[in-house]
Order: C-alpha cells, then structure tokens, then sequence
C-alpha cells in the first residue's frame, strides 16, 4: 500500500496543496472569483467535476439551450476591455455561443491553470484550531487554504424524478443538464420529453422538428412568453458599448439586475382594461421576462393584479393553438404568474399545431411508472425509442449537500439545513468560518441576473478578504444573531409577495423531502445590494472577526 512516506516528492506535492483560497466550481462564479482574488495577491486554486470550465453552460446542451436574459446584459462587467471587443451574434444568446464566450474569458485572463478539472470536491472540514479548510476531492487532493468559496452553482445537480422503473428503460435516455456532447439525433425516432419548465419549453420545438413523433407529458403549464429572438441589432450593440458602465450600474442599482423599462408607477388595478391590455402587449411583443413583470407595480404582490397579466397569457396561448383541448391544458392556471420561473421560448405554443406532437396531460392521468418500452400512466402506454428529462435540479442547496461541509466535530451543512437553508445574506453561515458561498440560498441568485450576482458577491468577498487581512484577523464568522435575523427578513420579504406560492424549486418543492422554505431574497438586487454595501461599510456588522 502506497502512503504519503513512500510517494516520490512530485507526487506528494500534487497530492497535497496549499493555498490562501480554495475554490470549489469552475463556471462563471468560480472563474471570476479566481481573477478577482489573484489581483488581491492571493494565491487560489478551483477544482471542477466537468472536464471544461463554463458550468451551467458546460453542462447543459441539450437543443435550444440559451439564455433568456439579453447578451449585452448577461455577460461580465469587470473588464471595460473585454465588454467592448466581444461580438454576440444574437439578442439571445444560445449555450455554444455562451460556452466560447467563457472559455475565451477564461484565456484571455489566463484563468485556465488555476482549474483542476475532472475533480469533485467531496468534502471541506474546518480546523478550528489552525483557522485552515482541508478540501478532499475525488482524485485524491489534500488541499488545505485558510479560505473557502462555495462556487457550486444553484442549478447544478441534475434531477431525475423518483419515478419507479427509470432504470429500466431500454431506449436511450438523456437528462437536459447533463446533455452529451456529441449531440442527440431525434430524426425519425419517437421521442418523449417530461416536464415543461424552461429547459423543456426551450427543447421541444427543436425536438420536434427532428422527431417521427414527440410525446410531451406536462403536469403544470408554464408561463412563457415569446422571445422574438434575432441576429444582434448593430444599433443597440452600439448604444450599449458606448454606455456600458453607465447601464451596469443602473442594473445593478435595479430589482432585477437588468435595464429595461424604467420602474413602474401604476398599479394594474388603477388603469382601465383597454389601457393593460396595451401596456401587456407592448410588452409581449418586446419580449423580456422583466419587461412584462414590471409592466404594473403590484403584478407580484396582488393577486388581481397578477391575474390580469396572467389572463393576457392565457388569451395569448388560446389564440396560438388550434386545438382548444390542447390551448386549455397549455394554459396554467394553478399558480400565479412568476410563482414558478417563466420562460421565453421559440415558437412552443406553435409546436403543439403540429401533427408529430402529443401533449399527455399527466396531472390528471400521472406517470405510473417507466417501463422497458417507455412511459406507463395510469390509462395508457407510450411507447418511445428516446426519452429526455427536463425534470429541473436539486436547486440552491443540492451541489452543497453532496460535499461533506464541517467545522471539524461540529454537524454537516447538511444537518445544520436540515429544516432548509440558514445563511447570512445568503454569503456565509453561522459555524462555518471563512467558507464563503456565491448567490447561495437568501441571496436574490436567480431572481436577479445571474452574472452580476456573482461578480457582486465575489467582489463583496474579496473585500471582506481584505479587511480582515489588513486588520490582521484570521477568522470570520456569520454571528449565529445576524443570520437569524437575515433568515427571517428573507421570509417576511417573500411571505409580502404572490411568489412562494407554487409548488416550485423555489421552495424545494420538486424533490420529494426536502423541507418547504422559500430560498430566494426577493426584496430586489438594488435593495440586496444597499444591504450589503452597508454591512461592509460599518465594518461588517454580523460577522464575527477574530485570531
Ligand atoms: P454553475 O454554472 O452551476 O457552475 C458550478 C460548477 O460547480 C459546475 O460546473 C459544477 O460541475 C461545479 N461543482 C459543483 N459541485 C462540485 C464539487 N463538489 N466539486 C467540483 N465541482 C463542483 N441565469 C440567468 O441569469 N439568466 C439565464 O437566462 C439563465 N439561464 C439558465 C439556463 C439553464 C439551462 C440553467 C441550468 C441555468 C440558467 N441560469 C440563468 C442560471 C445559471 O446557472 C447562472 O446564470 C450561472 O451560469 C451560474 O454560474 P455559477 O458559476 O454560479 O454556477
Ligand atoms: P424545472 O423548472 O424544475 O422544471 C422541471 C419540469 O419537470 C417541470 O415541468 C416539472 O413539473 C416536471 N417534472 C418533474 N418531475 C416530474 C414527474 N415526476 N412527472 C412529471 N413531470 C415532472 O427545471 P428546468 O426546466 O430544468 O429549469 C430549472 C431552472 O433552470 C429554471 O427555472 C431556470 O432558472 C433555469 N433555466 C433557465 C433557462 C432559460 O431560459 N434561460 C433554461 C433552462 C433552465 P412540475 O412543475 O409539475 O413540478
């Protein structure tokens, strides 16, 4: 048996690291924080499952895979340079386009050598003692760092539904968060694909076209509207590059991290139905998610209010399918607007005009099982050659809990979120000092864009990195009061709003045990960040500095 004793020295120094900042992921988080921390002098590493860097956008290739959130918004700020000599082809960008631009950046800022790719991070254990996080991965590192950034992701942990009989499918299966990457060829097969979130409404009309037959089971109808999607308009990209840092700060100064239209005034229920139905389908027709949510001030506070948007949907989706049955059952009903994340598609109302595709309603007949030939409810057999999950992921806590996260001694991350998540601004956690996450659970994360949360968040860290540093302390720590008191703030702030309401990932509602708690600060980005920037102000007020 091999031991440290008896390694050549090469090998024990590969097995063995050390650094001032361990970073667990490789996508956009993990890479950024590598730069910003670098630039403070510090010496960081990043381990990564995936064989590439990108993360959600390594990961996820399934057909029509892309962003809903605009190009010229979605992508980093930090670098003036960078935002103006990248071209993005489309208003949308699609997951390859996004992927080059990732590997470019991680190029062009010489960030590749500081990933350790194919290497799962299996647990972090805190020394008291020393101040240090020893991290063990799966290929057998033993790093140890006095600091640790959770960089996991929150849509990062694939989900199969706990269907019986999965496994004993004997077609092909695929799920769209793990997506092969030589491509899938649906061309004359019969195909099923379950569940119509955003990656199933972004997959089946490209699904479609390519299928002999498409079976599509839905047990909620999503909200989604059209993306009007096209090649980049050069006047817009111009506009934009010629106001960068003016519009980023505007973004990160607003709810939702985006420029759009400015702040509503009006509530729904003050103006006349012909004037919302104009505002509706101007903003239908602009396409973009914050364009029709903001349309009026109380859409998520008021359920009268939401309802009148969410009938101006429903009316749209009865006039794009022919089939009443179907427009009925594509019409959600049973839960407010942004309950549940909407979508922007292309053309998937449309798709259920065509003669190739079923939609089986498997709310009122569910799923009994997965059988060797396809997909088994409680009144029929589909038989099916390929069959796609689009069954969504273990959100915002599922990439942690599978690393054994401990203060040596102490309860697992695991057990301490138990009856759901407990964290200080959705940055830090009462117990585990200096292990930092990003967009992690309390935090706005996916009710803001995504990047901007990610470059605010690792800016905060470092920050606080050098704070402590120069004011020569060794350990930080979340106080057990003000993670409390931030907890209950998310609640109060979500309880004020229509959106936890849904059975949704938002509230851990799509894995069967996972304790109901809504997990998303949904105050707005700007009045997160006014939060947090004053925390930091006073010195950082909730965490305990110390050594
Ligand atoms: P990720 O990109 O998830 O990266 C985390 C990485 O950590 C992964 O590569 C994973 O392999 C790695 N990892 C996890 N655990 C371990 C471990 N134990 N050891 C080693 N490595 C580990 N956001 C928006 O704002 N707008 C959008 O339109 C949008 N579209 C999306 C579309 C899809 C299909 C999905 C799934 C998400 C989308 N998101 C969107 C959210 C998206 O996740 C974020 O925008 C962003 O990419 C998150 O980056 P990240 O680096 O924080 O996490
Ligand atoms: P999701 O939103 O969680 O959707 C999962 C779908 O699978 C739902 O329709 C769900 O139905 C269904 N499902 C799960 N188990 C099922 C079962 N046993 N039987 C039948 N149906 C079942 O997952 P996702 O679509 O992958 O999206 C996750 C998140 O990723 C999004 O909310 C978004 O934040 C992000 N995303 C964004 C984009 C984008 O456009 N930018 C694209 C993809 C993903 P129920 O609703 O009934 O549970």
């Amino acid at each position: 048996m091999q031991n440290a004793a008896n390694l050549p020295a090469a090998a024990i120094a590969a097995r063995f690291e050390r650094y001032d900042v361990a970073i667990v992921g490789g996508g956009l988080a993990g890479l950024y924080a590598i730069h910003r921390l670098r630039k403070q002098g510090l010496r960081v590493r990043a381990f990564e499952a995936g064989s590439g860097v990108g993360g959600t956008w390594f990961w996820n290739r399934y057909p029509g895979a892309r962003c809903d959130v605009e190009s010229l918004q979605y992508s980093y700020s930090f670098s003036d340079e960078l935002q103006q000599e990248w071209s993005w082809p489309e208003r949308y960008p699609t997951q390859p386009e996004i992927l080059k631009y990732i590997e470019h950046v991680a190029e062009r800022f010489d960030l590749v050598r500081d990933v350790q790719l194919d290497t799962r991070v299996l647990s972090a254990e805190f020394d008291n003692a020393t101040a240090m996080w020893t991290l063990k991965t799966d290929r057998g590192h033993v790093v140890t760092a006095p600091y640790c950034i959770m960089a996991t992701g929150n849509l990062s942990t694939p989900r199969l539904p706990d269907i019986p009989g999965v496994q004993s499918f004997q077609g092909d299966w695929y799920h769209s968060g793990l997506w092969p990457h030589e491509g899938v060829d649906f061309t004359g097969r019969r195909v099923g694909v379950i569940g119509t979130g955003s990656s199933g409404i972004q997959m089946i009309p490209i699904i479609a076209q390519q299928a002999a037959h498409l079976f599509v089971f839905q047990r909620t109808a999503n909200f989604s509207m059209p993306a009007h999607n096209g090649p980049m308009d050069a006047q817009q990209e111009r506009e934009f590059k010629s106001n960068y840092p003016k519009l980023r700060e505007a973004a990160r100064n607003s709810p939702a991290g985006i420029v759009d239209y400015p702040p509503p005034e009006k509530s729904a229920m003050e103006v006349s139905a012909e004037e919302r139905e104009r505002t509706y389908e101007e903003r239908w027709r602009h396409g973009t998610i914050v364009g029709m949510l903001s349309a009026y001030k109380d859409l998520l506070v008021n359920k009268d209010a939401n309802d009148t948007a969410a009938e101006f949907i429903r009316k749209k989706i009865r006039g794009i399918v022919r089939d009443p049955k179907v427009a009925e059952l594509l019409c959600p009903t049973d839960h407010p607007l942004a309950s549940k994340r909407p979508c922007l598609d292309s053309h998937y109302f449309e798709t259920y005009n065509r003669d190739n595709v079923t939609l089986v309603d498997v709310r009122s007949d569910p799923i009994a099982a997965i059988t060797p030939r396809g997909v088994r409810t409680g009144k029929a057999e589909y038989a099916l050659a390929t069959l796609v999950f689009a069954t969504g992921f273990d959100a915002m806590t599922g990439a942690m809990h599978e690393i054994d996260i401990r203060a040596k001694d102490g309860p697992t991350l695991a057990e301490r979120w138990a009856q759901g998540p407990q964290t200080y601004l959705g940055i830090m956690v009462a117990g585990l000092p200096n292990l930092f996450m990003v967009t992690g659970p309390g935090s706005p994360s996916v009710y803001a864009q995504m990047i901007m949360g990610i470059e605010y968040h690792i800016d905060w860290i470092a920050d606080c990195l050098g704070h402590a540093r120069s004011h020569g302390h060794t350990r930080i720590e979340a106080e057990l009061d003000a993670e409390q008191a931030w907890g209950e703030h998310v609640q109060q702030v979500a309880a004020g709003t229509l959106i936890p309401r849904a059975n949704s990932w938002y509230v851990g509602a799509n894995i069967p045990g996972k304790p109901r708690v809504f997990m998303l600060y949904v105050g707005g980005f700007d009045r997160y960040k006014r939060r947090c920037d004053r925390v930091a102000a006073d010195g950082y007020v909730g965490l305990r500095m110390t050594g």
